[in-house]
C-alpha cells in the first residue's frame, strides 16, 4: 500500500524533535551534529533566538497579505539585497525552484523586448541541478530527473561541464538567450567553477548579448564565504537565483536581476500569492543583518579554514574511505573511496548527519555560524565514522 507521504524519499530513519545552533535531538533522545543545515538552509543553526524572535514577532502582527497591497517587509528585504549585490530588483518566491522558473521566463522576456524572440535557447551544464519543476529539470537536463516525465520544456541546451571549446563553439548560435550555472555545483557533489572560467563565461555573454544566470541557491547566503560565491571571481551575472539559506529555515527564494535584464517583466507578466509575504520577509530580514555583514563573512572565512584543515587530515589518516576534500568556505565535499552511502550510514551511527551528492561525494554544509568546538567534534564524528568503516 502507498504510503500516506508520497515515497519520492529514501528517508533515514530519524525524527528530529527540536535543534539548536547545530545540534539536532531525535525523539529518543540521540543528540546529532548537524553537518547538513536542512541542506544548506539553517545558515544560522537550529533555533537562532534572533530569528525565533522576528518570526514570532510578525506572526503576532500579519502573516500574509497578498502582493496586491505594499509589503514594507519585501520592500526592505529588496533594498539589502539590492544595496549588497549587483542586482537593481528582486521578486520573492518560497523556493529555489520557482526562482528558476522567473530566471527562464525573465531571459526569454528579454528577447522578446529586444525584438529578437527567436533567441530563447538557454545553455546549462551536465552535473547541475536547478530544482524540480518542469522548468528546473529541463535545464539540469540528467537522465536521472527529466525520465519518464516527457515532453519536457523545449529550449535548453547542455554543454558538458568544463568543456570551453564546446561552450564557445554553442555561444556563437544565434538562438542563445541566457547561460545558467551554478559557481559550485552542489548535488553535482560540491565543484566549484574556477574563476578564470566564470570571467570567461561573462566575456563571452558580453560579446554576444546573452544573459548570464547564476543559480546561487545553494552556494549563496554566506556559504563560501562571501555573500554570494561569484563574488570571489569578481564578475556578476544579469540576473541570480537564490533560495535556501537565505530564509534559514522559513520558506523563502529570490530572483535577483539587473535593471536591463528585468526590461520584459512588467506589471501583469508574473506573480506568486505567497512570494515575499510578510512572514517570510520578516525572517529574511533577519538572516540578512546578520550574514550581510564583513564580521560575520570573516568568521565563516576563519571557520572554513579550520575546519578544511582537520579534513585535509582527516582525508590523510583513512585513505582507504576517503578520497579528497573539495569546496569553497563551509560548502565542502568529501571525496569518498568506499560508496558514499555506506559512510554516511555509518555517520548516522555516530550520530553525525551529514548529506550525500553525486560523484560519491558526501557534502558538508553545517550552519555558518558553528562553533569551533562544534568542528572539532564534527572531526572527531568523522574520524570515528571512518575507522568503524575499517576495523584497525
Ligand atoms: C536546492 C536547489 C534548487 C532548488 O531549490 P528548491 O528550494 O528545492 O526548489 C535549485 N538550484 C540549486 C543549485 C539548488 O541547490
Amino acid at each position: 500500500m502507498i504510503p500516506a507521504v508520497l515515497p519520492t524519499y529514501n528517508r533515514a530513519p530519524m525524527s528530529f524533535v527540536s535543534g539548536e545552533g547545530s545540534w539536532l535531538v531525535e525523539a529518543d533522545g540521540r543528540r546529532f551534529l548537524d553537518l547538513g543545515a536542512g541542506i544548506a538552509v539553517n545558515v544560522l543553526g537550529h533555533a537562532n533566538p534572533a530569528l525565533v524572535s522576528a518570526l514570532t514577532t510578525q506572526a503576532g502582527a500579519l502573516w500574509h497579505t497578498s502582493n496586491l497591497y505594499q509589503i514594507p517587509q519585501q520592500q526592505a528585504l529588496a533594498e539589502k539585497l539590492v544595496e549588497h549585490t549587483f542586482a537593481d530588483t528582486c521578486f520573492f518566491t518560497n523556493s529555489g525552484t520557482e526562482a528558476c522558473e522567473l530566471a527562464v521566463k525573465m531571459a526569454r522576456k528579454y528577447w522578446t523586448e529586444k525584438g529578437q524572440p527567436e533567441r530563447h535557447v538557454i545553455l546549462a551544464f551536465t552535473g547541475s541541478f536547478h530544482g524540480r519543476s518542469a522548468a528546473g529539470i529541463a535545464a539540469a537536463g540528467s537522465e536521472k530527473m527529466t525520465r519518464g516525465f516527457g515532453p519536457l520544456l523545449p529550449g535548453f541546451r547542455h554543454l558538458p561541464f568544463g568543456d570551453h571549446d564546446a561552450l564557445t563553439e554553442a555561444m556563437k548560435s544565434p538562438d542563445v538567450a541566457a547561460v545558467i550555472l551554478e559557481p559550485v555545483q552542489g548535488e553535482g557533489g560540491i565543484v566549484p567553477v574556477p574563476d578564470q572560467c566564470l570571467k570567461g563565461l561573462r566575456d563571452l555573454c558580453d560579446q554576444t548579448g546573452a544573459l548570464l544566470i547564476f543559480d546561487e541557491v545553494q552556494c549563496g547566503m554566506g556559504r563560501t564565504g562571501k555573500l554570494f560565491a561569484h563574488e570571489w571571481a569578481g564578475v556578476s551575472p544579469d540576473i541570480m537565483m537564490v533560495a535556501k539559506g537565505i530564509g534559514g529555515g522559513f520558506p523563502l527564494g529570490a530572483l535577483l536581476a539587473t535593471e536591463d535584464a528585468a526590461i520584459g517583466m512588467t506589471a501583469g507578466t508574473h506573480g506568486s500569492t505567497y512570494g515575499g509575504n510578510p512572514l517570510a520577509c520578516a525572517v529574511g530580514n533577519a538572516v540578512m543583518d546578520i550574514v550581510a555583514t564583513d564580521d560575520f563573512l570573516a568568521e565563516v572565512n576563519r571557520k572554513a579554514a579550520l575546519f578544511r584543515q582537520g579534513l585535509e587530515g582527516l582525508v590523510a589518516s583513512h585513505p582507504d574511505v576517503f578520497d579528497f576534500v573539495r569546496g569553497s568556505g563551509l560548502m565542502l565535499g568529501l571525496k569518498c573511496k568506499m560508496p558514499n552511502t555506506d559512510v554516511l550510514a555509518a555517520a548516522y551511527g555516530q550520530e553525525l548527519c551529514v548529506i550525500p551528492a553525486a560523484d560519491n561525494v558526501l557534502r558538508l554544509l553545517p550552519a555558518l555560524n558553528i562553533t569551533d568546538d562544534d568542528i572539532r567534534e564534527a572531526l572527531i564524528r568523522l574520524d570515528r565514522t571512518a575507522a568503524a568503516l575499517v576495523p584497525a
